[in-house]
This record gives C-alpha cells, sequence and structure tokens, in this order.
C-alpha cells in the first residue's frame, strides 16, 4: 500500500477471458493489485480489444459490459456484468489533455470490454468505481501511443488509475493448449525478458522500437494490438516510479501473463519522512 496521492499506473496481462470465472493464482494476483492501491476516483482502462479509427473514449454514463468473444465460452460467462458507472466528465478530461488530438466521444457503441471487465471484477469486484475506456486508434505509431500516455499522466494526481490490458506476449496460434505452466518457447521467453529489461532499466525506446527485434516480434505479437496498451501505461510513468512485475510467467507456451505495476514511491517515502 502506497500512502503517495499519486496514483499508480498498472499494465495488466489478461490472458483467457476465463480468468473472470476462475480463481487461481492469475486472478488472486489481480485481487492484490486492486487491493494494493489507493482507492481510484475512477479508472481509466486502455483496452487491447477496442480497436478504433481515431482516438476514442466511452463518455456514455452507464457503459455496458460487451461480451466480445466465440461462442465456444460457456453461457456463465456471458451472463457476468461489470456494472460499473462510467464518467462522462472523466471522458472529456482525457479529450481536453488530448487535444488538439480529436478524441471520439462514444455515447453507446462500445462499452466495457472483456480486456477491462475480465480483470476488473478480479481487481475491483464492487464494481462501484467508474471506468472509461481508451480505444487504440490503429493508425498510430508507438511512439504516438507512448506520447498518449505521457499526455495522460496527470490524471495520476486527479485520483485516476490508469491501466492497459493487453499482453506482452500474445500469439494464438502457436499457443500449446495441454501445457498451460510447460515451457515457453525460445522467441517468447526472449521477447518478454527484453521488454522487461527495458522496463526496469526505465528504457521506453526500446519497447517502442519493439519491431527492432525482428522474428522474435513477429512471432510474440503477430497482431500488435496486445502490446499496444503497454506503451500508453510507460507513458504515464513518472520519474519516481518503482517497477514491480506480477503474473511474470508464460502459459501455454506463448501467453505472457506479465502485469506491470509503476508506483511513486519516491513520493510515499518523502510523505512518511
Ligand atoms: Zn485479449
Amino acid at each position: 500500500m502506497t500512502t503517495s496521492s499519486r496514483m499508480p499506473v498498472v499494465f495488466f496481462g489478461h490472458g483467457s477471458p476465463m480468468v473472470a470465472l476462475e480463481t487461481n493464482q492469475t486472478s488472486r494476483a489481480w485481487g492484490e493489485i486492486g487491493a494494493g492501491v489507493p482507492a481510484p476516483k475512477a479508472i481509466l482502462a486502455v483496452s487491447a480489444h477496442w480497436e478504433t479509427r481515431a482516438t476514442a473514449v466511452t463518455a456514455m454514463a452507464r457503459p455496458k459490459t460487451i461480451h466480445d468473444f466465440g461462442a465456444s465460452f460457456p453461457k456463465a460467462l456471458f451472463d457476468m456484468q461489470y456494472p460499473a458507472p462510467g464518467d462522462p466528465a472523466l471522458a472529456q478530461r482525457v479529450a481536453d489533455l488530448l487535444a488538439p488530438r480529436p478524441v471520439a466521444m462514444d455515447q453507446g457503441e462500445w462499452g466495457l470490454d472483456h480486456g477491462t471487465w475480465s480483470v476488473l471484477v478480479k481487481a475491483f469486484p464492487k464494481a462501484d468505481i467508474p471506468v472509461v475506456q481508451l480505444g487504440l486508434d490503429v493508425t498510430l505509431s508507438p511512439a504516438e501511443r507512448f506520447d498518449i500516455g505521457r499526455r495522460l499522466a496527470p490524471l495520476r494526481d486527479e485520483g485516476v488509475l490508469i491501466m492497459g490490458t493487453g499482453n506482452i506476449v500474445h500469439n494464438l496460434r502457436t499457443m500449446t493448449w495441454n501445457a498451460q505452466m510447460g515451457p515457453a518457447f525460445d522467441w517468447a521467453a526472449r521477447f518478454n525478458d527484453e521488454i522487461r529489461d527495458a522496463i526496469a532499466k526505465d528504457e521506453p525506446q526500446r519497447v517502442i522500437d519493439f519491431a527492432r527485434l525482428g522474428r522474435d516480434a513477429e512471432l510474440s505479437a503477430p497482431t500488435p494490438e496486445h502490446l499496444w496498451p503497454l506503451l500508453y501505461i510507460l507513458g504515464a510513468r513518472g520519474p519516481g516510479d518503482a517497477v514491480r512485475f506480477v503474473n511474470d510467467r508464460i502459459e501455454y507456451g506463448s501467453l505472457g501473463m506479465t502485469s506491470v505495476v509503476l508506483e511513486d514511491v519516491g513520493a510515499a517515502a518523502r510523505d512518511a519522512a
């Protein structure tokens, strides 16, 4: 628990939506992250599952729970709801911070997708904290995503928990479904190690330039939308932030579960002094 008034920023490695129904190592760690941060006034979630043609935010007072996954998942998962309120004022604040970049105010087309709610049902199970989602403009470069995160960083001093939800390593085609805790592919382990090392050393350019990792990047992020939320989170990082890795493992050979918590421990230490 930090005593800093500056909120942490968190990247959640989210895995299968089934985690929402389960109690396991992953879900328990998400619960600990939620319980360990100061109570947020609101949550701004950057989800891998909302790809847009312009930067967009959910601006409605009552975002719906979206069940954006295949019909093969059980009915119990489709029945799940995460009835957190929206926060139109926060949506407007995001637009103001990103100006002059245009921000589309979504009034009902989207809502909370499973990238967001499958994590939040474990991290903040009461669903009483307002949530706004930020869409991933597919036309942006990695550097532009990092810059959006940098512009959103002031929200941390306004009680807003900025979270990203995706995966550092996300290759569904190569997953070995019968070996959840089995060995990671070499390329997946190398990519995860490289990204984690860059974060640990606060060298975000190494993450922005992830494509330089060639074949390891092509296999670990064959489509980059699950990695993109991490760039926003790193952009919101402050100089006093300590980094903590949670669930730092790769499941099914090529599904990275690593979460990243960035906390302003410097301010906490100053508060305590
Ligand atoms: Zn996903």
